[in-house]
């Protein structure tokens, strides 16, 4: 009987995963330019500040790594494209271009493939937008973070408030789809400012928008400065007042707190975004960048990691096709991990095709921690604040 039972527990998996690799035709893929004008010191991205950067050379390589993975990747459509950074804004038109035109030779490209390229509000950036409308990007996302001057130096940003409003209005008359980011709980920043400032923004007519709180990174300056108590963060009561006024405002504005950090108008989600978060394959070009796909014909899906320094990168790439610092297998128990851990982030959960402890599983829902609703997971809204708490307990019932 227990020959049986586990015959019967195997084909169950072998064919949740075979679903999990047939819905894997589409690919995502994420181009990283690891380049910023300067540090903001909250910031632990991969970025770095050079005075000279040999774009040339950095689109042989994108093309050279490009290359080097479609002909693992032969069977994918490329559903989403994202630029990211680092600030992409600041590649050359013809950086973009290349490298558009490489995806389309290499791969079929949807129709409809949404292309996201991130911007920073300067006027120098702005002057970029139409050239990058030509160049096919269709939507834009900008790192605007605050719309007042002393927050703007506080965070280290090289744009003033004013440029943030211009760059949102010249970024409104090219792209239909374009988002802005906001960082809120910030030293000093009352309730009463933040809704006005968010209202303010919600009033560009964006229909689509990122609102983090503020975060103190190890490794960056932030950290060391916030360590000799230079400036001080709000406690975790206001915190959590920050975030449900922040759902409050959005939610009354027609928006859908689709992520826990994204909220989008009808039909605006990140494309992109989602494709992480709901456990799609992507694959991430350039140095630091991350991937997770299934390779043609493969049973198993690997996470690759790409060597972080931009020069390190670009040599490997030149001298071996790929700048690869990491590829290794995932296991079932890391695959399913990964799918809870990014798919509980998102308001309307995930199809629950894993095979969980149900005694313990039963208690979170006894609780009202999470919602089962057929074959689908989530957390509810009430309890959303309590997301990455729960996500632990979840992944702990796991099999
Ligand atoms: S512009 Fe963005 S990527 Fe660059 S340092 Fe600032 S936060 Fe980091």
């Amino acid at each position: 009987m227990t020959v049986f039972i586990l015959v019967i527990l195997n084909l169950f998996q072998d064919l949740v995963f075979k679903q999990m690799r047939s819905s894997k035709n589409s690919l995502s893929l994420y181009i990283h330019y690891p380049f910023c004008k300067s540090k903001c010191p909250y910031c632990d991205f991969n970025s770095h500040v050079r005075e000279a950067i040999d774009h040339k050379s950095f689109l042989r390589a994108y093309e050279t790594e490009l290359q080097f993975f479609s002909q693992k990747l032969r069977d994918k459509k490329i559903t989403t494209i994202f630029f990211g950074g680092g600030t992409p804004s600041l590649m050359p038109i013809f950086l973009v271009e290349g490298i558009l035109k490489k995806i389309s030779d290499l791969w079929q490209v949807d129709e409809n493939c949404e292309i996201t390229l991130e911007a920073n509000p300067t006027s120098f950036e702005a002057t970029k937008f139409k050239d990058l409308r030509l160049a096919c990007i269709n939507r834009l996302s900008i790192g605007i973070q605050a719309l007042n001057d002393n927050d703007l130096k506080f965070l280290g940003r090289e744009h003033l408030a004013k440029e943030a409003i211009q760059t949102i209005e010249i970024a409104a008359k090219i792209f239909d789809n374009f988002s802005f980011d906001l960082i809120y709980g910030r030293p000093n920043q009352s309730l009463k400012s933040w809704s006005d400032e968010l209202k303010r923004a919600i009033n560009f007519g964006t229909k689509h928008l990122s609102l983090y709180q503020l975060t103190i990174e190890k490794g960056t300056r932030f950290f060391s400065e916030f360590q000799q108590k230079k400036f001080i963060m709000p406690d975790e009561n206001l915190l959590a007042e920050f975030y449900e006024m922040t759902n409050e405002i959005t939610v009354g504005a027609g928006f859908e707190a689709y992520e826990i950090s994204n909220y989008a108008k009808k039909n605006f989600q990140c494309r992109h975004n989602l494709a992480y978060w709901q456990g799609d394959d992507y694959l991430g070009i350039g140095a630091g960048a991350h991937s997770r796909v299934y390779f043609d014909g493969e049973k198993n899906r690997y996470a690759i990691t790409m060597l972080h320094e931009p020069n390190s990168w670009l040599k490997k790439v030149e001298e071996s096709g790929a700048g690869i610092q990491k590829m290794e297998i995932i296991s079932k128990k890391e695959l399913f991990e990964e799918l809870i851990i990014t798919g509980l982030r998102l308001r309307e959960g995930i199809v629950c095709n894993v095979e969980f402890n149900r005694q313990k599983l039963k208690s979170l829902s006894d609780q009202g921690l999470i919602i089962i609703e057929k074959n689908r997971l989530k957390i509810p809204d009430n309890f959303r604040l309590l997301t990455n708490a729960i996500i632990a307990k979840v992944c702990n019932a796991a099999l």
